[in-house]
């Protein structure tokens, strides 16, 4: 097996791109991957500053490392979630990664600072763990980069995650989210602007650019996935993947390519209606944006939570 580049010794093979390579160019290949995605869709420009949202897994500790290397001024982001030992040693992975590079990790924590954690604010709300969460996130990413002055929150989905997501979309013909995935969605009225530059990497190069790069990552999944939808869908794609490599890459960019314009009106919709929440000033439909609602309902002393 030798590198398609200097016909070294070579120590990964890439099926969809049909070609192996040394660990010099392989990590090359994955920095070009990225400021592509980045000119390509324009998601950053010289100068921005970027605060990355950061788990303590394999993505978004490649994404951030990526980022500097190609430049970027760039933050991390890392949420507590208050899930038992994972959360305790997800952050331990972050908070390393950031301190052996001196770099700044910006730190919120769900329990202490709102008053839940996920799993027992997910039953008091009655909602699934992962929807709790998700919604979680995206408001305190919000927050957070507002609050810091930050141009762009930067998150660490890649190649298997969108392709996944959008197998979901497809299958059950999500107008208004098909509408809205894109790898950039640009800042308004009080958003920042988001950005994927990991879509061009699929799940594998991460962690094999991670182990190269020396970067000790959570290999755990969060104990809330199972049963959650994505890992099914992202079996079925691996599946198709192993006999046509390539074909979640044609899957994706085709449809950023030639589909996604045509579903930007069905997303376009809900933007119209967005008003500031009554509560906390974020740009919501309602009233009341869905994570203050989450949190009036959720947030209990997290020990009288786990004793319901
Ligand atoms: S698996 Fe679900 S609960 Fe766990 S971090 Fe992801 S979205 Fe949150
Ligand atoms: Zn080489
Ligand atoms: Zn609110």
């Amino acid at each position: 097996m030798k590198c398609r580049v200097c016909k070294g010794p070579a120590v990964i093979d890439v099926r969809r791109h049909n070609a192996n390579f040394c660990a010099e160019h392989f990590l090359r290949l994955c920095r070009d991957q990225v400021a592509k995605a980045i000119k390509d869709f324009s998601m950053l420009a010289p100068g921005e500053r970027a605060l990355v949202a950061v788990s303590g897994g394999k993505d978004s500790l490649a994404v951030w490392d990526i980022l500097l290397e190609l430049g970027y001024q760039a933050d991390g982001l890392y949420l507590g979630l208050g899930i038992g030992d994972y959360s305790d040693s997800s952050g331990a992975f972050a908070r390393a990664f950031a301190t052996e590079r001196g770099l700044t990790l910006v730190e919120v924590d769900l329990p202490t600072d709102h008053g839940f954690d996920i799993p027992t604010g997910a039953r008091a709300a009655r909602r699934a763990p992962c929807s709790a969460c998700g919604l979680s996130k995206r408001h305190l990413f919000d927050d957070a980069a507002r609050q810091g002055g930050y141009d762009v929150v930067v998150t660490g989905h890649n190649l298997d995650d969108e392709a996944a997501v959008l197998f979901g979309n497809v299958l059950h013909w999500q107008a208004d989210y098909l509408g809205r995935q894109l790898p950039v969605l640009p800042a308004r009225d009080g958003f920042p602007r988001k950005v994927k530059p990991l879509v061009r990497l699929g799940e594998r190069e991460t962690a094999a650019y991670c182990v190269l790069r020396g970067i000790d990552y959570i290999v755990e999944e969060c104990p809330m996935a199972a049963g959650n939808k994505h890992l099914g869908y992202k079996e079925a794609l691996n599946a198709i993947e192993a006999t046509s490599p390539g074909t979640k890459h044609d899957f994706y960019f085709g449809f950023l390519d030639r589909a996604s314009h045509r579903f930007a009106d069905d997303a376009g919709a809900e933007r119209e209606a967005l008003g500031p929440c009554a509560t906390c000033g974020a740009p919501t439909t309602g009233e009341v944006c869905a994570f203050c609602r989450l949190v009036e309902r959720a947030a209990v002393p997290v020990e009288l939570g786990r004793r319901r």
